[in-house]
């Protein structure tokens, strides 16, 4: 199997996270936050993210320069990464080698390439043709308020709830909100992206003055994009507890559906006050979210 493929690791020894380098350089102006302030953010939250990505095809947002600089995605493996594993799968170029972060030594090595947001596929790189959660993007256009997001995210819920799905809830960082729904891991994404794209289509045609299912941005205006199209082979969606390269330094943060009601907006929690709720937390908001095994089977024919 492709996974088969990752680098070598040699010895145990060598998984040892490199050293910082430039730990004083400013990542963050505005919140005159360091790199060495993202590394501790990463390290406090470390146990809550490696699951997220531990194991999926891995993109980053790296900003050498800071969130006012340049930041680029990166999805290939580059020279000098030696804690970084990778895994070859086939795409538009044939096949090529993409990141994989399976612990802790490999995350801190992506942050020392200053590396701050981490965006994992929502498939396995042992599976990469077949989904195992979906997630529903809501991306708010001008002029909609934070409640309707909210009440939007509730009722992507409800509607799921109505096929028997149960899905989760998380803020991205930024505006919206992700609604994941775990699948059984053999969804294959031909089933999934239909699915995703006909819910999404059904919303619009629930409440056309509220929804849009369409990309482009000038049907956005006062209205929420139900953005299906994070499910894919090779989409991605920004991973629970990463940070964002955006002022303030949000993190996408996992919420239980009872405490969405008291949050004011998608970006209330950051690299400041996040870590000491990560510590106060004793298991995942979700619960055990990994274990679900729905299955769109008799959802969709
Ligand atoms: P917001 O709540 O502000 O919308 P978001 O993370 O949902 O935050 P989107 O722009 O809706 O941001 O993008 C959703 C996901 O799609 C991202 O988390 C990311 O994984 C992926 N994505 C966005 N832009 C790109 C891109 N240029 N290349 C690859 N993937 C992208
Ligand atoms: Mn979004
Ligand atoms: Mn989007």
């Amino acid at each position: 199997s492709p996974a088969k493929k990752r680098t070598q690791r040699d010895t145990d020894s060598e998984r040892v996270p490199p050293t910082l380098s430039s730990p004083d350089k400013v990542l963050f102006p505005s919140d005159a936050l360091t790199k060495r302030d993202v590394a501790d953010y990463y390290a406090a939250a470390m146990p809550w993210l490696l699951p997220e990505i531990a194991g999926r095809p891995l993109s980053v947002i790296r900003c050498p320069g800071g969130i006012d600089g340049p930041c680029f995605f990166q999805k290939h493996h580059t020279a000098g990464m030696s804690l970084v594993e990778t895994v070859r799968l086939k795409d538009e170029a044939g096949a090529s080698d993409y990141l994989i972060a399976n612990d802790a030594a490999a995350v801190m090595e992506l942050v020392q390439f200053n590396a701050l947001e981490f965006h994992p596929w929502g498939a396995h790189a042992d599976a990469p043709d077949t989904a195992d959660r979906i997630v529903f993007d809501l991306d708010p256009g001008d002029g909609v308020s934070w409640a309707e997001i909210v009440a939007a995210a509730r009722q992507v819920r409800g509607l799921l709830q109505q096929l028997k799905l149960e899905s989760f809830v998380r803020t991205t960082g930024g505006k919206g909100l992700h609604v994941v729904v775990p699948l059984d891991p053999g969804s294959d994404w031909d089933v999934v992206k239909p699915f995703a794209h006909a819910f999404a289509q059904g919303m619009t045609e629930l409440d056309p003055l509220k929804y849009v299912a369409t990309a482009t941005k000038k049907f956005r205006k006062q209205k929420i994009f139900v953005d299906y199209l994070r499910n894919g082979r090779g989409a991605t969606a920004v991973a629970s507890f990463s940070l964002r390269a955006r002022a303030g330094a949000p993190v996408s943060m996992p919420l239980r559906w009872e405490d969405l009601g008291k949050l004011k907006s998608g970006d209330a929690w950051t690299l400041r006050n996040a870590p000491a709720r990560l510590k106060r937390l004793k298991a995942h908001p979700w619960g055990d979210f990994m274990a679900l095994r729905q299955s769109l089977d008799g959802i969709v024919d």
